[in-house]
Order: structure tokens, then C-alpha cells, then sequence
């Protein structure tokens, strides 16, 4: 079992990192993954840059947070578990009671013995988060006047850095698969741990084999991360990527999930639900309005990449989610392998499409090629009709794969690969 390794390496050394949007935790993770795989390019944003209607956050960093009540006990410590701070919070140091503090403590009030995970990125706050069970404590053991001492140790660089990871595995056509997971959580094991030891796991697995076409890995803070990626490289995304799929909660074993692209019909789609059929998978597809991670920038208008999502239970529909119980408990090397799994046969499916591209723009003139004659002679298709060629070139426009355009085009599959390899062989498609 590859994954087995990566497993190990996502369990001890990356689960235990504060990562955020940007910062030491990030960049420290993306290091981990070079440390695998040496091709990794970590390259940077500058902070305060704008990218689309968005601008890059100053990069946060944190060392210490605490709370320490009246007996000197130190009763909240962020070294325990990076959760128990607001991501995002303002440094503070300062004494205040115990209804003051109430104020600053987050909870999920049905869930006992659960931390939250909250991040205030774009408006400036701070605060704890801890289990209910805790916060009713404090209030039964203290007065409400009894004093708190509040440290967050933490910092703000305008001239900072948002990092990401980029691993690209070349191909024989410069078409290529995209692959995009998420580095901003901290410590939880399915969102979104589980999405880069996947990718890690795809990434040993493609860098081994003969690929038709190019994959990049993304490794991305999610949202800000994702926009800024747009941003820079829209032109070649738009020029290259033929599908992909964007890796997210794809580590436990209770479900397995997906998000087509927004109207279901891309390549990437098809390829994922012949997975789901080749594995006799039962899944789940949930529409895209329940959209919520990067597949809202990369199908937006104007962007519109085919990328679908795989998950094994979506983000928000399982009760550990955004909680300290999503840990591995939760994520298994059973639920991670059958993600993988899953992953992988969609990007094979994928890697085998003949997807083709018309390369004259308008009409090529075929008279001139004389090839009306040409293909009754050499019998490529059994009537003669050339509007067959023409059939087969306003199709080809790169959303299209082979037996997607033979029912276009109404002709049997045989057929219409003959009819592309004689295409190719006249030069009229890429
Ligand atoms: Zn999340």
C-alpha cells in the first residue's frame, strides 16, 4: 500500500502544525512535502497584492497563546491544540474577568467536548476556542469578576508572504490534469489533511508511470490561495487543463462523495462517475450549489475550468467537521486508500481521453486538400460525405472527448477514431 507512507508522514509530522492562509505553519508543511518530492516548487505571493477583488492578507504568525486564571494555572494553552485560537487573532496581553473572557471563548454548544475551529481573517478580532464542557466549568468554578490573564502571541507582516506548493509532472502533450487541494487548516485530519496526503500519494504513484498528458499538483491556501493562482496563470489553465479534480475530506471510510463542475457535463465528470462504475462505488453527488471550497473559484464565469471534486463525506456533513474531533480517529489508512483510489482511476480514466482540438480557426477549406477524394479513396468512413470531417471539427474544441463526439455526430466509436487519425495524419487537429 503506497499510501501507507504518506499516511505516516501526515499523521506524525504535519497533523501537529498550525497551518493558516499564510505564515511559518504553511510554509513549514510545504517543505515537508519537497522533502518527498524534491521537484516541488514552493513559490510565494506578496502580501497586500491584489489579485482579482481580493488582496493578499499580511501574513500571520503565532508562537503562544494562553489563558492563565487567578491561581496561576495556565488553564487554556494553544501548545495543546493549535484550535484553541481564533485564526487571524490580534496579539493581546492583558488581564479582564471572567465576563469579559465568556465573550471571548467559542464553543459549539451541542458538542460537549469538541473545539472549534474559527478564523477571523479579514476583520480584525481574537478570541479561544474551547469545548463547552470547559466553558461551563469556568463558569461554575470562578466568580464573575475573577480575573483572567488573556496572552495571544502572535504577529502581522504586511510585507509577508502567502506560500504554496506546485508540483508538475510532465507528459507527452502539454494538455494537462489538475489536481488542487487545500494547506490552510490546522490540526484536523480530514479537512484537509487527507487532501494533500492523497495528493502526495497521486504524486508517488504518476511520477512512476508514462503519463499521456501533464498533471499539476497544486498544494493551495484555500480561497485566497486559489484566486491568487487564478489570477497569475489563468491564460495557461485556460490554454492547458482538460479536466482535474480538486481533493478535499477524502479520508474517512463512511461515504464516498462528489461535486460535478456546475452543469455536469465536463470531462472530468464522466471520467469520475466511470470510476464510481468501474469500483461499483454507491456515492453520494451533491449539487453545486453546496458548493464551499476552491471549486468556487475555478468554475466561476469567466474562469469555468472543469474541475469536479472528489470527497469521501463532504465538508459539513459530518459532525466532526471544523471540530477537534476531525482527527484520526475520523481518517483512516482504510478511508484515505479507498479516496485514493478513487482519485487515481478518475485521472487515468482521464489520462486515456483522446480529447480533439481543431487547430484552424473557422472552416478549413477542404477543397483544397482534396479531401473529398482523398477520403473515399482511402475509406476512412463508409459514405462519403464529408460534412462527416466538418461534423467532426466543430466538436473538436477541446470539451470533447472521442465517444462524446461520436454521439454528437451520430457515428459509431470505430469510426469516428479512424476519422481522427486521419485528421491527425492531414494536420488539421492539434
Ligand atoms: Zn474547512
Amino acid at each position: 500500500m503506497s499510501i501507507q507512507k504518506f499516511f505516516k508522514i501526515g499523521k506524525h509530522k504535519i497533523y501537529p502544525i498550525c497551518r493558516s492562509l499564510t505564515g511559518d505553519g504553511t510554509l513549514k508543511t510545504l517543505k515537508i512535502i519537497k522533502k518527498n518530492f524534491k521537484k516541488l516548487k514552493i513559490r510565494n505571493f506578496n502580501s497586500r497584492q491584489k489579485v482579482f477583488d481580493w488582496k493578499i492578507p499580511s501574513q500571520w504568525d503565532i508562537k503562544d497563546a494562553y489563558i492563565i486564571d487567578k491561581y496561576k494555572k495556565k488553564i487554556v494553552n494553544f501548545k495543546n491544540n493549535n484550535l484553541h485560537i481564533v485564526g487571524y487573532s490580534i496579539p493581546i496581553n492583558k488581564k479582564i474577568d471572567l465576563e469579559q473572557l465568556l465573550q471571548k471563548l467559542y464553543t459549539i454548544s451541542n458538542k460537549q467536548d469538541a473545539i472549534p475551529y474559527i478564523t477571523s481573517y479579514y476583520k480584525k478580532s481574537w478570541g479561544f476556542c474551547v469545548t463547552e464542557r470547559f466553558k461551563r466549568k469556568l463558569r461554575k468554578d470562578y466568580n464573575i469578576k475573577d480575573k483572567f490573564h488573556v496572552v495571544i502571541d502572535s504577529k502581522f507582516n504586511q510585507r509577508g508572504k502567502l506560500n504554496y506548493g506546485e508540483y508538475y509532472i510532465k507528459g507527452k502533450s502539454k494538455k494537462e490534469i489538475l489536481i488542487s487541494t487545500y494547506i490552510c487548516h490546522p490540526s484536523m485530519a480530514n479537512d484537509n489533511l487527507s487532501g494533500i496526503i492523497v495528493s502526495m500519494a497521486l504524486i508517488n504513484f504518476f511520477n512512476s508511470r508514462k503519463n499521456n498528458k501533464s498533471i499539476r499538483f497544486l498544494f493551495l491556501p484555500e480561497t485566497i490561495g486559489s484566486i491568487a493562482y487564478i489570477y497569475k496563470n489563468l491564460n495557461i489553465l485556460k490554454r492547458n487543463v482538460i479536466g482535474g479534480y480538486i481533493l478535499s475530506c477524502i479520508g474517512d471510510d463512511k461515504n464516498h462523495s462528489c461535486m460535478f463542475t456546475k452543469y455536469g457535463d465536463k470531462i472530468s465528470d464522466d471520467c469520475l462517475r466511470q470510476t464510481y462504475k468501474q469500483k461499483k462505488i454507491n456515492y453520494k453527488n451533491y449539487s453545486f450549489l453546496h458548493r464551499g471550497s476552491d471549486e468556487r473559484q475555478f468554475c466561476s464565469p469567466g474562469i469555468d475550468l472543469p474541475l469536479a471534486s472528489i470527497f469521501r463525506t463532504k465538508y459539513g456533513e459530518f459532525s466532526e467537521y471544523h471540530n477537534s474531533m476531525d482527527n484520526f480517529n475520523l481518517v483512516t489508512l482504510k478511508g484515505l486508500n479507498g479516496g485514493f483510489a478513487v482519485a487515481k482511476q478518475s485521472i487515468l480514466n482521464l489520462d486515456k481521453r483522446i480529447i480533439p482540438i481543431a487547430k484552424h480557426i473557422c472552416e478549413p477549406q477542404l477543397g483544397k486538400r482534396g479531401l473529398y477524394k482523398l477520403l473515399s479513396e482511402k475509406n476512412v468512413i463508409d459514405n462519403q460525405d464529408c460534412w462527416k470531417i466538418l461534423d467532426f471539427l466543430q466538436y473538436a474544441d477541446g470539451t470533447n472527448d472521442i465517444n462524446k463526439i461520436a454521439k454528437y455526430i451520430k457515428l459509431d466509436t470505430s469510426i469516428v477514431k479512424k476519422l481522427y487519425s486521419f485528421l491527425v495524419g492531414e494536420k488539421l487537429l492539434q
